[in-house]
């Protein structure tokens, strides 16, 4: 039995892009329908973001249990080390997934939004088939909203299967391998890396750069690779992955050393491509810009009435851009005046310790801008020292435009400072100066005291470090 519908808008994907186009589409009285082959939530929280942060909680806390059954902290020991049952840890990091997909699905039944579970696929710009389980759906909308995501990018020499893995599988392993070897430095490899390291497995990193997370400076990783360090990690850095040889994984370094890494699993972690490909792109007229489907300010596409959002258009692939562009779509539908122009897009790397960069880099500023910067180190911040979070070499970074103070990018890498990427995008998106940073009273004792310094120290003055 074949079902036919006209919605005004048919989304395709429910990652954070696609349910929050349809949610806020629903909430402005549009007639959407939401097509989603797997479950409800995508990447973000299936198989990326939530599965990801819940096993870095995990593993932290052993961590610290295990460091406390060795070392006594604040007068508090522990007479044995900690059990491990991970089969119990995986099933905790589930019920947080199923959660939350539970409750996007209740937001779009209360947004009216019709989901159909299935894979969807158009054979034109506008015409779109879904063989569900009670049989095919056929859709014809006014408005198309894509937001198929994306996938993990497999090298040729190590394709997905047995022991290597991709981020979806390092999410559900069984046990906690004895050794893992992780193919690529970049966020998702290292934040892997160090929960199965303070998972207690033996962790070494291959990285084809000569630095991890090579878009950042070196002064903003350099404690995630104290820690590295600190945590025996084996950090493998202008070298190689070959293929699997023997128990493990061949490796070769710029100087053509050629070393056998031992694998329990192997993680490959070398990127994501957008999901292009087996629902019917190629019949939908769409201009592209390179590997991913190319979109204006507005998020239209070549196609009239057809937008695309969050990964498949390109980067920054995160999940809160996915979700801006979906709500911004839904608006332009609904009639508004929108378009997505942000400032900046804050980025966090859940590493230990964490990173969190919005705006600019002092070595992105362009040429011929002068700049002043200022930096605050949390060994000389209170809330921190309270926290045992001062040491290891964290601090706020700010960068600002030497001629007026505009405030062009703040960094930070430091325990518990992903939640500093709400106040420095609010601050570069309203335009703020050092001057108003300067102003803002900020609570003590916190950590965000160091936000405050960073700009009394761009501007010469800081007070509770000697200033220059
Ligand atoms: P996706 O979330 O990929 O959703 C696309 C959905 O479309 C999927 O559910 C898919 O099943 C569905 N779909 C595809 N094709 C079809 C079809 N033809 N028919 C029906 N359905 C279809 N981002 C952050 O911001 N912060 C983080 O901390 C973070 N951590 C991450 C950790 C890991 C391990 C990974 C892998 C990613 C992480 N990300 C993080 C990235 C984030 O997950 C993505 O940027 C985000 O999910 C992109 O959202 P999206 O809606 O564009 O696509």
């Amino acid at each position: 039995m074949t079902t036919s519908f006209s919605p005004k808008v048919l989304v395709v994907g429910g990652g954070p892009g696609g349910y929050v186009a349809a949610i806020r589409a629903g909430q402005l009285g549009i007639d959407t329908i939401l097509v989603e082959a797997d479950r409800l939530g995508g990447t973000c929280l299936i198989r990326g973001c939530i599965p990801s942060k819940a096993l870095i909680q995990a593993a932290s806390f052993h961590a610290e249990i295990t460091e406390a059954a060795r070392t006594p902290r604040f007068g508090i020991g522990l007479t044995a080390a900690p059990t491990l049952d991970f089969g119990v840890t995986v099933a905790w990091k589930e019920s947080v997934v199923d959660q939350l997909s539970g409750g996007v699905d209740g937001l779009l039944r209360k947004a009216k939004v019709k989901v159909i579970t299935g894979h969807a696929v158009f054979s034109d710009a506008k015409t779109c088939t879904v063989e569900t389980a009670e049989g095919v759906v056929t859709i014809r909308p006014e408005h198309v909203v894509l937001a198929t995501g994306s996938l993990p990018v497999d090298l040729p020499f190590l394709p997905f299967g047995g022991k290597v893995i991709s981020s979806t599988e390092a999410l559900s392993l069984p046990r906690v391998p004895r050794s893992l070897v992780v193919v690529g430095a970049g966020y998702i490899g290292l934040e892997l890396g160090i929960a199965f390291r303070k998972l207690g497995a033996q962790v070494a990193i291959v990285e084809v750069a000569d630095r991890i997370l090579p878009l950042y400076d070196a002064k903003l990783t350099a404690p995630v690779l104290r820690w590295l360090k600190a945590h025996d990690v084996a950090l493998y850095l202008e070298a190689r992955a070959v293929g699997e040889e023997g128990q493990g994984l061949a490796i070769e370094t710029i100087s053509g050393e050629r070393k056998i890494l031992p694998a329990d699993q192997i993680l490959v972690t070398v990127g994501r491509r957008p999901n292009v490909a087996g629902w019917g792109l190629e019949a939908m007229n769409i201009a592209m810009n390179g590997p991913f489907v190319r979109v204006d300010d507005r998020c239209a596409t070549s196609t009239t009435n057809v937008w695309a959002i969050g990964d498949l258009v390109g980067e920054p692939m995160l999940a809160h851009k996915a979700s801006a562009q979906g709500e911004c779509v839904a608006e332009i539908i609904a009639g508004k005046t929108r378009w997505f122009a942000p400032r900046a897009i804050p980025a966090v790397c859940f590493t230990e310790p964490e990173i969190v960069s919005v705006g600019l880099l002092p070595h992105e500023v362009p040429a011929g801008v002068e700049t002043t910067i200022g930096q605050f180190p949390f060994l000389a911040n209170g809330r921190a020292l309270s926290m045992e979070a001062g040491s290891g070499g964290g601090f706020v970074r700010i960068v600002a435009r030497k001629a007026d103070h505009r405030i062009l990018g703040l960094q930070a890498v430091g325990a518990h400072i992903s939640e500093f990427a709400g106040e420095f995008a609010t601050l570069i998106e309203m335009g703020a100066v050092l001057e108003d940073l300067a102003g803002i009273i900020h609570a003590h004792p916190t950590l965000g005291e160091a936000i405050h310094e960073s700009a009394l120290a761009a501007m010469g003055h800081p007070l509770h470090i000697s200033g220059s």
